[in-house]
């Protein structure tokens, strides 16, 4: 089950990506497992998801220690609190939802104690929902630069997540203002070469953010099912 509806959904990404002529390597599926049990997971990458996308540190830290031996990556999606930090860095490859100095200093600190560079993106709240996390588009270009120094972490592009739609086009122009925020931002050239990477799409929109230049697409829905809010070991 698990197996088809991954398929379907990575036939999904390449014929989106196909459709507007962008190479389907160019886009990759972060398969979201929040609330989804250890062996679901595993069935998932047995079936071939290489990226798992998690919310919550505790719920991860289960799961990460049931699956270490499986070669996969693992990113975190969630908002992160500073004091969880040095957990963030044992776990994850790409932290997606970075959004004030403060964290990205803490995180710099935790991966240097471990020795390692900690892959982020910074995550942009274009709606202003205060629901949301996330810097607006303005703090970006500050916090890059206030970020620069800290040699620990590496900034490798934005992550957005729009207001929810019935209608995916609908959440276009915020695919659309994530992918023009990062041409523009006014960095040098070769800070801003660094910048490759755009975390925008979930399953009722992807397609529409791929054609807005989305390198990572986060699914859970399309390749779980509904999700039930509580974790089921
Ligand atoms: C849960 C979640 C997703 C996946 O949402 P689906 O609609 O189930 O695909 C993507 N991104 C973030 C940040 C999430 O929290």
């Amino acid at each position: 089950m698990i197996g088809i509806q991954l398929e379907r959904v990575q036939n999904r990404i390449r014929q989106a990506a196909q459709a507007c002529g962008r190479s389907p390597e160019a886009v990759r599926l972060v398969a979201v497992s929040k609330t989804v049990g250890a062996e679901r997971v595993q069935s998932a990458i047995q079936a071939g998801a290489g990226i798992l996308g998690e919310n919550y540190i505790q719920e991860a830290q289960g799961k990460f220690n049931q699956l270490y031996n499986e070669k996969v990556e693992w990113h975190f999606i969630g908002h992160l609190q500073s004091k969880k930090s040095k957990y963030a860095v044992r776990m994850f490859d790409l932290i997606h939802s970075v959004d004030s100095l403060k964290l990205a200093t803490t995180l710099n600190k935790e991966a240097a104690k471990l020795d390692k560079v900690q892959e982020i993106l910074i995550q942009v709240n274009l709606s202003g929902e205060t629901t949301k996390s996330g810097v607006s588009a303005k703090e970006v270009l500050p916090l890059l630069e206030a970020a620069a120094g800290l040699d620990n972490i590496r900034i490798q592009g934005l992550m957005t997540m729009p207001p929810f739609f019935d209608d995916p086009d609908r959440a276009r122009p915020f695919f659309e203002a994530l992918a023009d925020l990062r041409d523009h931002l006014g960095l040098n050239p070769t800070a801003n070469a660094h910048l490759t990477e755009l975390s925008m799409g979930m399953t009722g929109d992807f397609e529409v953010a791929i054609a807005a230049g989305a390198t990572l697409v986060r699914i859970g829905t399309a390749i779980f099912g509904e999700r039930q809010y509580k974790v089921d070991q």
